[in-house]
């Protein structure tokens, strides 16, 4: 099958292209490599399939309709898995275009290309944070999204009522799956298990928001990756059962359209996830307590049943396993030799009490 898979040198994108390639997928990958974080991150995942014979990558902005046409027009792909986005909360202050560009206007190309190209199947990223205030645990794709706390939920929320909209007038399959916070190797530098290593190791203080008093459906990456893979495999409207007796109210029951929430059902307390970091780097973190910042939620759990039962699939792996293979990969990665730095650290800490 051939999928082209959007993001690919992004943190999900790169594991979703190589585990495609792996069963055997042939893969045309798109990124605008841009420079929201360290770039060499970005071509280093990258290099782990660049040569593949069965990669073909592109370098090219969403937000560039002909480029994007062009891309469907030469490659033809018969599926499609959207993750490149502008990611992130807080960059929205200062950048509140690029979210419109690369995530709307640039969905929308996407949505455009499957469409005229007649592409099988859509599955796009959408995220927790569309569920915005609501404070029902667990989250469930039934429950209300209509008030979005942050302009990249926002545009996430505007994703999924646009597949639906080319679902009702053309017919495009698409499969939107809702992220929890994802970790694991190779992840992003903006985000918490990320700074928090980083500071830790650097001896730095952590900044911790709402006084640690944040809960999350921290996912693992495989767990992510098994469930985009999944999904692709089945198409609404084709391979679903849903049409059937199983009530479906995510969708409008017509339409080749579905929504997922792909999370850990263990929603964990910030405080135990950064315990959990300080046992796997063998050192204690420093704790700057700030308060709840505008547009954080304070509380997500994933509600995976409708996964469960519909693709047999809910993610598993615990944190104290991801963020210990999180841990591995970050110390081979920036070359962290464990032993000789943590016993160095621990000797200037002993140094300093004594
Ligand atoms: P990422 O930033 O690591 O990956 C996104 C990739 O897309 C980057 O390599 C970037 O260069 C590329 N990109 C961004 N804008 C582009 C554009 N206009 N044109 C071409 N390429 C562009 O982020 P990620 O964590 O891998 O997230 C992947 C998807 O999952 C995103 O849609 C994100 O919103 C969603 N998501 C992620 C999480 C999470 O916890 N990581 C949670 C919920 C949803």
């Amino acid at each position: 099958m051939k999928v082209l898979v959007t993001g690919t040198a992004g943190f999900i994108g790169s594991h979703v292209a190589l585990e495609l390639l792996k069963r055997g997928d042939e893969v045309v990958g798109l990124d605008n490599l841009n420079d929201y974080y360290d770039v060499s991150l970005k071509r280093a995942r990258l290099a782990r399939f660049t040569g593949h014979c069965a990669y073909t990558h592109a370098h090219g902005d969403l937000a560039d309709r002909d480029a994007v046409e062009a891309l469907f027009r030469e490659h033809r792909p018969q599926r499609v898995v959207h993750l490149a986005a502008q990611a992130g909360v807080r960059y929205a202050a200062e950048n509140p275009h690029v979210y419109v560009s690369s995530n709307v206007t640039g969905f929308l190309h996407v949505l455009e290309g499957a469409r005229r190209h007649e592409v099988e199947h859509l599955v796009y990223a959408s995220t927790s944070s569309v569920y915005g205030a609501n404070t029902t645990m667990p989250f469930s794709e039934h429950q209300s999204t209509e008030h979005p706390l942050t302009l990249y939920a926002a545009t996430k929320k505007a994703n999924e009522a646009m597949a639906h909209s080319y679902a009702h007038l053309y017919g495009l399959a698409s499969t939107g799956l809702r992220f929890f916070t994802v970790y694991g190797p190779w992840g992003r530098p903006d985000m918490a298990l990320f700074l928090f290593t980083r500071a830790i190791l650097a001896g730095e203080p952590i900044q911790v928001f709402n006084h640690g008093r944040h809960k999350r459906s921290f996912t693992y990456i495989d767990d992510i990756v098994g469930g985009v893979v999944r999904a692709l495999d089945r198409v609404p409207g084709i391979d679903d059962r849903w049409n059937g007796d199983t009530p479906d109210p995510a969708s409008s029951g017509v339409a080749p359209y579905r929504l997922y929430n792909i999370g850990s059902h263990e929603s964990v307390d910030l405080l135990r996830y950064i315990e959990v970091l300080e046992d796997c780097l063998g050192r204690k973190a420093t704790m700057r307590m700030l308060p709840l910042q505008a547009g954080d939620v304070p509380s997500t759990e994933a509600d995976c049943s409708d996964l469960a039962r519909d693709m047999g699939y809910a993610p598993s792996v615990r944190v104290e396993e991801g963020v210990a293979n999180f841990v591995d990969w970050y110390c081979d990665y920036y070359g962290v030799v464990r032993g000789a730095r943590f016993a160095a650290h621990e000797a200037r800490e002993a140094n300093a009490v004594g």
